[in-house]
């Protein structure tokens, strides 16, 4: 392929909303131009690169067994009305209407489509486990598309589904699909970090997030010093240290006497800590929430003075999809004390939900139900009960491992696949069946399998580039070797395309750089658009006998003479051990 021929726009200057090197090197290198907020046109050179992340994911996908299919992108909104999804998912769904007002959703992901054809095809036992995915495009109303491609609104999800008898079955797909994901991260040259999700509101059922570090990442990851685990904040538990509620009657006993005091004008933590000389460890902060759950509208929370809420945690606690803290107003008109008095001793209008680290406390300062008040001493299970402890609050650096009780530490990553096994949730709600060997009707249960194309060629980009531009690796370069003829006229010309045609007949990738321009600005496009072998022609090192040319690797700054007579098998050679070897 010729340069001129071909459509590469690079750009001298970064866009102004690219905050992060991928979103700024697909724009200058011309791998993407921007539509509209998060909306992007993947440009000859970047479809190029796209369409390699597609095949190895591809191949990985087949190779587990799952079967690929093409459903459309515009999905019956009565499917996700079965699911219940069209009420509860919130204004990311793009919920359209066609000519005849019939609801339909552009597909953010497709278990309703999936688990709606599976339903009208599966009668038999003898038909599971199926699994079929799709690389297809998503859509999602993200409130804030940033980062280019990382996060946009239409976007390309490689999506596989799986139906099983039992849950032996669902785990020995789930787990090849894993080894699968491992394959196509190391094929792509990526270092993934993969985070285990072993609780979750499925319910014993497992989830496993494939993420890569980013300072920008949306995610933050707790991972432990000394053993191997890693979890995404919103699941991420600790070591609990402190007294239990167990420990019993002899311990409450000893403990002094609850005592109501003055702290007027008093209201944060850190106040009423400094005003009563002790330790923000030995308060306990009382939190009140809002849900959409109608039988729970409102919940008390209390924590460790210390810490911090996990709202995820606690939504799924109280069954509710959405949870907010509620207002001061509701606060007074429930509890008769504004927020900085709130407290669990003698609150009865809801139900009170105790952190472990708040049941940990032996004794504590709480806030009195009661503006201007407080109280000293305050000893769960002797003073005051909780509906529910359990563990709500957000682990963060420092804290102590659940495995091992190693030291935690945090980083930022950002997901870029996400295997899952949903159990009955979806077979369930859209009544999925089949007939079990002694005819009985079963329900059959289900595993999801999420990886997002783009994201995962804007992190290749994240994690090989320096500071002239990109650094492809060979599985996913747009092209393999660029030939820069120094000018594109008579000797040089003569090699460069004699050496074009040998190397695209050993079935290289060849780009050829025979446009006018001077050395240094193609050598800087070069670099920009990283294309891992590069190839100089010149007239100096053609009158050297025997003829010579230069080879340069884009990862590395040493370049070298070869000589030009059976240069084609030597660069490809190398063509062939860059894709042996992605990382
Ligand atoms: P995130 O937490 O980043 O929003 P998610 O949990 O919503 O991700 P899934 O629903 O598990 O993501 O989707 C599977 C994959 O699709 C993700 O791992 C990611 O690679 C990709 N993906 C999700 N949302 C986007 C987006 N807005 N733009 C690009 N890729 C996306
Ligand atoms: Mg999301």
């Amino acid at each position: 392929m010729k340069w001129s021929q071909f459509f590469i726009p690079t750009l001298r200057e970064v866009p102004g909303d690219a905050a992060i090197a991928s979103h700024r090197l697909m724009f200058r290198a011309g791998l993407i131009r921007k539509l509209s907020n998060g909306l992007f046109a993947y440009l000859p050179l970047g479809l190029r690169s796209f369409r390699k992340v597609e095949s190895i994911v591809r191949e990985e996908m087949d190779a587990t067994g799952s079967l690929e299919i093409k459903p459309t992108v515009v999905i019956p909104g009565e499917l996700w009305k079965e699911s219940g999804r069209w009420f509860s998912m919130g204004d990311e769904l793009l919920r359209i209407r066609n000519r005849l007002d019939a609801d339909f959703v552009l597909s953010p992901t497709a278990e309703e489509a999936f688990t709606a054809l599976v339903r009208d095809e599966l009668n038999s036992y003898r038909q599971l486990p199926l699994s079929l995915y799709q690389i297809n495009t998503k859509y999602r109303d993200e409130v804030r598309p940033r980062y280019g491609v990382m996060r946009g609104r239409e976007f390309v999800m490689k999506d596989a589904y799986s139906y099983h008898t039992d849950d032996a079955s669902l785990d020995e797909t789930y787990q090849a699909m894993g080894r699968a994901y491992r394959q196509i991260f190391k094929r792509c040259g990526l270092s993934v970090i993969p985070v285990r999700a072993d609780s979750g509101a499925m319910g014993g059922s497992g989830s496993e997030e494939f993420m890569v570090e980013s300072e920008v990442g949306d995610n933050t990851l707790i991972l432990c010093k000394e053993c191997d685990y890693a979890a995404n904040v919103e699941k991420a538990t600790c070591k609990e240290v402190g007294r239990r509620k167990e420990e019993g009657g002899s311990v409450l006993d000893t403990m002094p006497s609850l005592e109501k005091i003055a702290t007027p004008g008093i209201h944060s933590i850190a106040d009423i800590c400094e005003f009563l000389k002790c330790d923000v460890k030995s308060s306990i902060k009382t939190l009140i929430y809002r849900t959409n759950n109608k039988d729970i509208p409102f919940v008390a929370v209390c924590m460790r003075g210390d810490i911090e809420v996990n709202e995820v945690k606690l939504a799924n606690l109280v069954d509710a999809s959405e949870i907010g803290m509620a207002s001061d107003e509701d606060a007074k008109r429930l509890c008769n004390a504004s927020f900085g008095s709130l407290g669990p001793v003698g609150l009865k209008s809801m139900p009170i939900v105790a952190d472990l680290s708040a049941a940990a406390v032996p004794v504590s300062v709480v806030g009195a139900l009661e503006d201007g008040y407080h109280y000293k001493n305050a000893v769960y299970g002797r003073d005051w009960e909780a509906w529910k402890v359990a563990d709500v609050r957000t682990v963060k650096a420092g804290d102590l491992c659940p495995h091992c009780g190693g030291e935690l530490y945090q980083k930022q990553g950002n997901e870029l696949g996400h295997i899952f096994k949903l159990g009955y949730k979806y077979t369930k709600s859209m009544q999925v069946s089949y007939l079990d060997e002694e005819g009985k009707s079963q329900i059959p249960t289900m595993g999801c399998y999420g990886i997002g194309i783009d994201r995962t060629l804007a992190s290749i980009i994240e994690e090989h580039h320096d500071d002239k531009g990109i650094v492809w690796p060979m599985s996913v370069a747009p092209f393999q070797v660029l030939i820069v003829p120094i000018k594109y006229e008579g000797a040089a010309k003569e090699a460069a395309d004699t050496l074009a045609a040998k190397l695209e007949a050993l079935g290289a990738e060849v780009l050829l750089d025979d446009r006018n321009e001077r050395p240094g600005v193609k050598f800087n496009d070069a670099d920009l658009i990283g294309i891992p072998l590069r190839v100089v022609i010149g007239d100096k090192g053609l009158a050297n006998n025997p003829p010579q040319i230069e080879l340069k690797k884009r990862s590395e700054e040493k370049n070298q003479l070869i000589s030009l007579e059976n240069s084609a098998e030597m660069i490809y050679n190398e063509v062939r051990a860059g894709l042996a070897c992605p990382l």
